[in-house]
């Protein structure tokens, strides 16, 4: 604890000597108040807890230097008080610290666990929070970055899991944010203590090459170094010269993106000059250009147009003097230097009094996290459109392109004349059918570049094409287009659903229900209007007789039965029997009935049966007579049949008892081109023997053959057709 102790009046050390008398009393206080909430509790690397507020408040002193004001270091070292303590409330917060303090507070803590919603859903209701809390104002994320930037430096107490949860976290969510508002001195350690996390292997490998090649690094830079620097004396110019420190994470990224091995990355040397007044930086940069060849198309001026997040440097490409490496310079004075290292925190300056957010750094925001967040809250939108917002507008770099009439757009780059269509108004983005750039035509997927002039065309009748969400960029585009698009599906299946009822209902005879009684099945099915009701049965998750059985009830069980039947057909309906054809209806399980074994040439009629399909059976088969069976489930079929085709059927042949009779049946059916698949004799009480044989035929004429030569064999008395051919061998 004294440790802690010391460290606190350390960072107090500090303020005072980039504010010199300022007045740290209530700092004190903030310490000991936080100190007394987080009696007692440990973070998971041993040390006391409250050695996490202090060091979060320090990194926050670093960062503002003079510009750190009361209320954020309060903030800071009150920051987790309310989210640990139960007894501690924002509302304690705000009547000991008052409200700017609470507020600030407020915004970094977490929301907690809620009842009902998902883990996921809880985070993004954290973030968005947390962005509209910063939309607010602008210190809470401050806060927010220096918490993060202390829990990753100490992320290896924790067990593997959560480490890497919250290295995801940082490189997906708040690197980014820090990017965004240019405090590059965050971002780089943020991302590289996520990579050291996240994969160590490549990271262990990354750190042992680069450190075999610093010396060879150092002295190519020297190289190039000290001519510059020598020629700067000599023309009196107040200029330092570094070579540049590379980041991990930024070279193995470099190093994926083009696909070239860790020397071609590391070999690219980088060198910084800092100079007292921007004048000075175009100067040096005629020097440099003097000393070294530039490569062509490598010049960037973001001093005269700056960086969304209000970067400001020259950046240029020479050769070295052998004409062997790249050397990339970038120019700036100190003062660009120090925004490009900490960004808005630069410009941000806490004035007495001020309520409401900052203009001017919300201007220079952009309309990227602020606005974007604010719009957000409208929204109804699930988890992952959330997310997917989050990370494009976070991650994407920008152009800036202009109307005819000069008006600036911003963009995401590779965003495409549609976002830009939409970055105007949405009623132009919706009407949009072509674009110009720089006045050329070009196709609506055409991805547009810095400068470049855009010139909408639209047309009253035009509407969004699905098309348009493979290449729209922006996730205002994309928002506006999936709404339309949802829009329109739903009216699409109002209108199927409409005419598919009206068709059922056409089609049982059955009048138009009146729209109360519409409105009264919707709400049966627990759906708020008819147009729900429409748009269900059109898009199939409410099937159309079922609606039509709720406004007709009577006619429900009927319907009903016939409707799961000609269901369970269709699902069984892989075998199929040739020969038979019905009606309309292709591909279902046929087969033919047993009791009456129908041949073809019998007049024939279709059943449905439960679950087993359509049996046809002859048209006299007791098993049909309609007062045994449904005439919902009679169906018409007609023969349909295959030349080679045969039909089993069982004859029944009564005749004298002679040896030899069962071979001369057989011999006859064969001699009529057709099989006996089964026999077999039986000695009547009579004397007479009893024979029944299962032979197959082709129709009714084929039988009719075969029943008169057995008629003619010896012995016979007469021949029948059996009504069942009975169990056939291998059923
Ligand atoms: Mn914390």
């Amino acid at each position: 604890m004294q440790q802690i102790e010391a460290l606190f009046e350390a960072t107090l050390a500090e303020l005072l000597s980039y504010q010199p008398g300022v007045d740290l009393s209530e700092l004190r206080t903030a310490y000991e108040v936080a100190k007394e909430a987080h009696s007692g509790q440990q973070r998971k690397t041993g040390e006391p807890f409250m050695l996490h507020p202090v060091e979060t408040t320090r990194i926050i002193v670093d960062l503002l230097r003079k510009a750190a004001d009361s209320k954020i270091l309060q903030a800071a070292l009150l920051h987790d008080t309310v989210e640990d303590k139960e007894e501690m409330t924002v509302a304690e917060i705000e009547r000991r610290f008052g409200s700017e303090v609470a507020t600030l507070v407020d915004g970094v803590t977490k929301i907690s666990d809620l009842p009902f919603r998902s883990p996921e859903n809880t985070q993004v209701e954290t973030y968005r929070k947390m962005l509209l809390s910063m939309a607010k104002d602008i210190r809470v994320i401050l806060v927010k970055l220096a918490d993060r930037l202390h829990n990753m430096r100490t992320l290896e107490a924790l067990p593997e899991h959560k480490r890497i949860r919250i290295a995801k976290e940082t490189r997906d969510i708040y690197a980014p944010i820090a990017h965004r508002l240019g405090i590059a001195q965050i971002k780089w350690e943020l991302e590289d203590l996520a990579f050291k996390h996240l994969d160590p292997e490549n990271y262990r490998k990354l750190v042992r090459a680069i450190s075999e090649k610093r010396t060879v690094r150092e002295k190519a830079i020297e190289e190039v170094k000290e001519p510059i620097k020598r020629q700067l004396e000599l023309q009196g110019i107040d200029a330092e010269i570094y070579g540049r420190p590379k980041h991990l994470w930024s070279i193995l990224q470099k190093m994926q993106r083009l696909e070239a091995p860790f020397e071609e990355i590391f070999d690219l040397l980088g060198i910084r000059i800092l100079t007292s007044s921007r004048a000075d930086c175009y100067i040096v940069l005629g020097i440099v250009h003097d000393m070294f060849t530039p490569v062509a198309d490598r010049l960037r001026d973001y001093i005269a147009s700056p960086k969304s997040n209000m970067y400001q440097s020259l950046h240029t490409t020479v050769t070295d003097a052998k004409g062997e490496r790249m050397v990339e310079i970038q120019i700036r004075t100190r003062e660009m230097h120090r925004i490009s290292e900490i960004g808005i925190a630069a410009h941000y300056s806490y004035k007495e009094g001020q309520t409401g957010p900052d203009r001017e750094i919300h201007e220079k925001l952009g309309e990227f996290i602020v606005q974007g967040a604010t719009e957000w809250q409208d929204e109804s939108g699930d988890p992952g459109d959330f997310m997917d917002f989050l990370r494009t507008s976070l991650f994407q770099d920008e152009i800036f392109v202009f109307t005819p009439r000069g008006g600036l757009k911003r963009l995401p780059r590779g965003s495409t004349p549609v976002d830009f269509a939409f970055a105007i108004h949405s009623d132009v983005g919706f009407r949009t059918v072509g674009a110009k750039v720089d006045g050329a035509i070009v196709p609506l997927r055409y991805q547009l570049k810095s400068g470049q002039v855009v010139e909408v065309i639209t047309s009253p009748h035009s509407n969004p094409s699905e098309n348009w969400l493979g290449y729209v960029r922006s996730s205002r585009a994309k928002a506006k287009i999936r709404r339309y698009l949802a829009q329109e599906r739903v009216e699409e299946s109002v209108k199927l659903g409409r005419e598919m009822l009206g068709r059922e209902l056409k089609r049982q005879r059955k009048a138009i229900p009146k729209d109360k009684e519409l409105e009264d099945v919707s709400l049966s099915f627990g759906l708020a209007d008819v147009p729900l009701l429409f748009a269900k049965i059109g898009e199939g998750d409410i099937s159309v007789q079922s609606v039509f059985s709720r406004i007709y009830p009577e006619t429900k069980d009927q319907n009903k039965k016939v409707k799961s039947a000609l269901d369970r057909i269709k699902n069984l309906a892989q075998r199929q029997v040739k020969g038979i054809h019905i009606g309309e209806i292709d591909g279902l399980l046929i087969r033919i009935a047993q009791c009456c074994n129908p041949i073809p040439g019998d007049k024939v009629i279709g059943l449905i049966t439960k679950g087993r399909g359509i049996s046809v059976h002859r048209i006299d088969c007791p098993n049909t007579f309609a007062d045994r069976i449904d005439p919902e489930r009679r169906i018409e079929v007609d023969w349909d049949v295959d030349r080679e085709q045969r039909f089993p059927i069982r004859l029944v042949v009564i005749g004298g008892d002679r040896r030899g009779l069962l071979v001369d049946v057989a011999a006859v059916i064969n001699r009529l081109g057709t099989d006996t698949t089964h026999a077999e004799m039986s000695l009547m009480g009579d004397g007479s023997v009893r024979g029944e044989f299962v032979v197959s035929v082709k129709n009714i004429k084929h039988l009719g053959k075969i029943v008169q030569a057995i008629k003619r064999i010896n012995g016979v008395k007469r021949v029948d057709r059996a009504e069942s051919i009975g169990p056939l061998e291998g059923e």
